[in-house]
């Protein structure tokens, strides 16, 4: 099977490093492709670094309406070619085929926006600060900036930061998760097609030895990064320490609170989909479900909703819900589960042990339901990235923010209700930076930035909108004196 190539200085190349691991479709367990894994990857990195850094020098002096014509380009090559890559991601990540469309339409969302670069990136002007003398802000481009992605959005988190990283006008190396590697082939095989100079956008296939060469490249400015706490933590300390502006998005537990005037059907109907949607493998997605005061028929809504969703191969139009991404992801959720038993939890409804028919082989777990998870234990704050919902029964809104706010996490808070002082109240209190009111998956559209907070996040400015330009680009403040005779009176 042919090993997948890097994209660098607009060539496919092949890897320095002859060491792979595959690329495995989570459903049927067969083998899609091979991908570079191993130190060599370290000499691809330094590769595309220097070819991105030469890009910088002539990009960045291009005007910025010129810049952004290509992403108009790559809008409509995205759209043409949509269904093709809403495939791929169902084939190498399991999620459903609607799901994976979704995904996409996140992504060109992206483009639109950095095209109003032009507009985004002006700055401010004070006339006359002085008599004759005027002060000014510029937003300049960094250099090369490297992205680093996760599994779970292999077509949507690049383009968080790609399009507003060139229309600002710095180069791109991207290292897609080594899972999925394959949606992002497809999608160079479209930035081959906008006309970009050599360089502007590369592509470096690996794991963590190629991170650690991008973490350590003099000529890398900027990382954006996203994935589990954990090693987001680790490449925000290593990029600073060696001198780079870094933004690391991490995991996830999220809270989502029902009171008792929420529109029960409303409400099911969208804290399923939050739960169980893209298998539960989503860093929004809803995880405990905090019902307060009397919730018994909140409870068996949620049961019976759970009970009906279908599971099996994302490319069956049928199915609401794929397979978790590895044998090993499998095994972690199940493992979770009994722990969670062992901790004294009920398993009201049991996922484990799924056998999909014609998918035996698959890392399928069904949706899952836990109750009477003690506050002090483990699972309850720990990021199962399943399909799982655990139940959680608090008596007041307070000890639900209490909760809340106790979480290491701060992704994204969600509250389901009638109640427009209730709501206020818990848009304003509680330690997440992404909040839904009537709203499960709280994800932010292009224009406002992916706001998580705590250990969700490490960095300042956030992925997409505003932040990503700000991110993208450095001040630079002049102040000019041009001495003429009618100033100098004033
Ligand atoms: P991961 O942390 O395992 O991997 C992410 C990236 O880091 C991959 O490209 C991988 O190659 C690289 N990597 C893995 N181990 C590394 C190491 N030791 N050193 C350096 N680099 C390493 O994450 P994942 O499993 O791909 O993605 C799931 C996680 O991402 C979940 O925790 C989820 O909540 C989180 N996530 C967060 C957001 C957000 O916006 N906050 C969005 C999507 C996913």
């Amino acid at each position: 099977m042919e090993i997948l190539s890097n994209y660098i200085s607009n060539k496919w190349v092949t890897s320095k490093e002859t060491n792979t691991t595959d690329v495995i479709n989570p459903a049927t367990q067969e083998v899609l492709g091979k991908v570079p894994y191993g130190i060599g990857t370290a000499t691809d990195v330094d590769t595309a670094v220097k070819a991105a850094h030469e890009a910088y020098k002539q990009w960045s002096q291009v005007p910025v309406m010129r810049r952004v014509q290509p992403l108009y380009k790559l809008k409509q090559l995205l759209e043409e070619n949509a269904e093709d890559i809403a495939r791929t991601i169902t084939l190498e990540c399991g999620k459903s085929l609607a799901e994976s469309r979704g995904e996409i339409q996140r992504a060109i969302e992206n483009v639109e926006v950095a095209c109003g670069t032009p507009m985004l990136i002006q700055s401010e002007f004070s006339e006359n600060i002085a008599g004759g003398v005027d002060e000014f802000m510029i937003r300049q481009p960094l250099g090369v900036c490297a992205c680093i992605a996760p599994f779970n959005f292999p077509g949507m988190i690049p383009f968080w930061f790609l399009p507003y990283a060139i229309a600002c006008g710095n180069s791109f190396v991207l290292k897609p998760s080594e899972k999925v590697p394959l949606t992002m082939m497809k999608v160079f095989k479209l930035i081959e097609q906008i006309g970009l100079p050599e360089g502007v956008i590369s592509l470096v296939h690996g794991g963590k030895e190629t991170v650690d060469a991008f973490l350590d490249h003099p000529l890398v400015k900027a990382i954006s990064f996203v994935g589990s706490s954990k090693i987001a933590q680790y490449v925000y300390g290593r990029g600073a320490a060696n001198g780079k502006r870094v933004q690391a998005q991490g995991g996830a537990k999220n809270p989502v609170v029902v009171l008792p005037d929420a529109d029960i059907d409303m409400s099911v109907q969208i804290i399923t989909d939050s739960v169980y949607g893209c298998a539960g493998q989503r860093c929004l997605a809803a995880s405990n479900i905090i019902t307060v005061g009397d919730s018994g028929h909140i409870k068996e809504a949620l049961y019976e909703a759970a009970k009906k969703r279908t599971t099996g191969y994302g490319l069956d139009e049928a199915n609401e819900m794929g397979p978790v991404i590895s044998a090993e992801s499998k095994s972690r959720v199940e493992y979770l589960i009994g722990k969670a038993e062992a901790e004294g939890a009920k398993v009201l409804l049991d996922g484990r042990k799924a056998s999909i028919t014609g998918f035996e082989k698959g890392n399928f777990v069904l949706p899952t339901i836990l109750e009477g998870l003690p506050l002090g234990g483990e699972v309850i704050k720990t990021e199962i990235f399943g399909p799982v919902m655990s139940l959680i029964q608090l008596d007041t809104v307070d000890d639900a923010l209490n909760f809340i706010n106790g979480n290491n996490y701060g992704n994204m808070a969600c509250l389901f209700t009638n109640s427009g002082a209730n709501a206020r109240k818990f848009r304003s209190l509680a330690n997440a930076g992404n909040i839904g009111i009537n709203i499960g998956v709280a994800a932010p559209m292009a224009q406002f930035p992916f706001s998580g907070w705590n250990e969700s996040f490490f960095g300042d400015l956030h992925g997409q909108g505003r932040h990503a330009i700000e991110f993208f680009t450095q001040t630079k403040v002049v102040i000019e004196r041009w001495p003429k005779e009618w100033a100098r009176k004033f």
